[in-house]
């Protein structure tokens, strides 16, 4: 399959290039805002062409998919153009701004029969796949309550618009709340319907939150908290899900590599739970090249996109007006 990259970016070089690349793909081109920085990203990745013009990009002979993984607030036009030349789409998450963008986004590829899915990583984490089988399996019974331990701290060489810059989408919430609230539909199947939030800016950068904790309720009546924060260099991340026949524990799995440790606990005592350590990304661009080729669909589609960042919209307006707010899922 052929790529472009919309973004020279960190996680591109970091995950995603190899990942396409583990899957035999090839990248044509790399989009930049900044002609130097395009051409020594793509120098130091070996990839053909830089260009700062996106219709270059979608030019490109041959071209079938576009990796988007620019700041946050250009995702929407960015895709919206790589659908109408008619390119499969993987975008970063969150999927946009504002929840009616990521809805057109998703409504758009689907009107025009493309792949859209969107990088949620933590779902195609051996681990994450092992606990939303637990889950499903009956092993923890029904589900009372979940709780996501998602405070981490920025690595320096991310600390960047991130933490500085609204208008860029920075910020913990679309940051990383977004992917704790795909993680939680994921396991259990069901959609937040209500959440209440507090959020704190430490003055690790300015004009956004640093932290966030909230909690939501869900259909089967299940609450979940969750925690996301920039600022905590020890605390180590991880996601506990209590149910009326058994407990899971999972620690250090809310991370890129495939990392961390799961244990069951129920009436016969606690046991580890052996999971998968396949690589994320490469297991997430594979489901979408399968999806594209027809076979399947991505780890998590356009619809998920929308529906994770719905529930961080909800959060940071939860934080915001000291009130609780219902998820609005656009028609979802
Ligand atoms: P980066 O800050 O590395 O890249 C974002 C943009 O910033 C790039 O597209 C680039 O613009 C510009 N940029 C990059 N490096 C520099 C630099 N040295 N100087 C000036 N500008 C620079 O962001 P991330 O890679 O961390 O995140 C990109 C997207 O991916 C976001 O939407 C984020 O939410 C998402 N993400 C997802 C993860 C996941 O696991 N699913 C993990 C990390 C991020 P240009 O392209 O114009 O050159």
């Amino acid at each position: 399959m052929k790529w472009g990259l919309i973004g020279a970016s960190t996680i591109a070089s970091e995950h995603v290039i190899g990942a396409i690349r583990a899957q035999g793909g090839e990248i044509l081109s790399v989009l930049s805002s900044d002609p130097a920085r395009g051409a020594d990203y793509a120098a130091r990745h070996g990839i053909g062409r830089a260009t700062d013009d996106l219709s270059n990009l979608l030019g490109e002979a041959g071209l079938d998919a576009v990796y988007i993984s620019t700041t946050n607030e250009k995702h929407h036009s960015q895709a919206l153009a790589a659908i109408a030349a008619g390119k499969h789409v993987l975008c970063e998450k969150p999927l946009a701004m504002t929840l009616d963008e990521a809805a057109e986004m998703a409504r758009a590829a689907d009107a025009a029969g493309l792949v859209f899915a969107t990088n949620h990583h933590l779902r195609n984490a051996g681990s994450h796949l092992a606990i939303r089988d637990l889950v499903a399996a009956g092993r923890i019974g029904r589900v009372l309550s979940a709780r996501v331990f998602h405070a981490v701290h920025l690595p320096p060489h991310l600390q960047g618009w991130r933490i500085n810059d609204a208008g860029a989408g920075g910020g913990v919430i679309p940051d990383i709340t977004v992917h704790d609230a795909d993680t939680i539909r994921f396991y259990l199947g069901e959609d937040p319907v209500e959440v209440v939030a507090l959020a704190g800016a430490s003055g690790m950068g300015a004009g956004v939150e640093d932290s966030v904790m909230s909690v939501w309720t869900m259909p089967s009546g299940a609450m979940v908290q969750s925690h996301e924060s920039f600022t905590h260099p020890f605390a180590g991340s991880g996601v506990e899900l209590h149910g009326t026949e058994g407990s899971i524990f999972g620690r250090g799995i809310m991370t890129q590599k495939p990392l961390g440790e799961l244990d069951l606990v129920d009436a016969a005592g606690r046991h580890a739970v052996a999971f998968d350590r396949h690589d994320l990304y490469a297991r997430s661009v594979a489901l979408f090249v399968e999806a594209v080729a027809g076979r399947g669909r991505p780890a998590a589609d356009g619809v998920d996109g929308v529906k994770s960042l719905a529930v961080a919209l909800a959060v940071r307006e939860a934080a915001r007006t000291r009130r609780a707010v219902r998820v609005d899922y656009a028609g979802f």
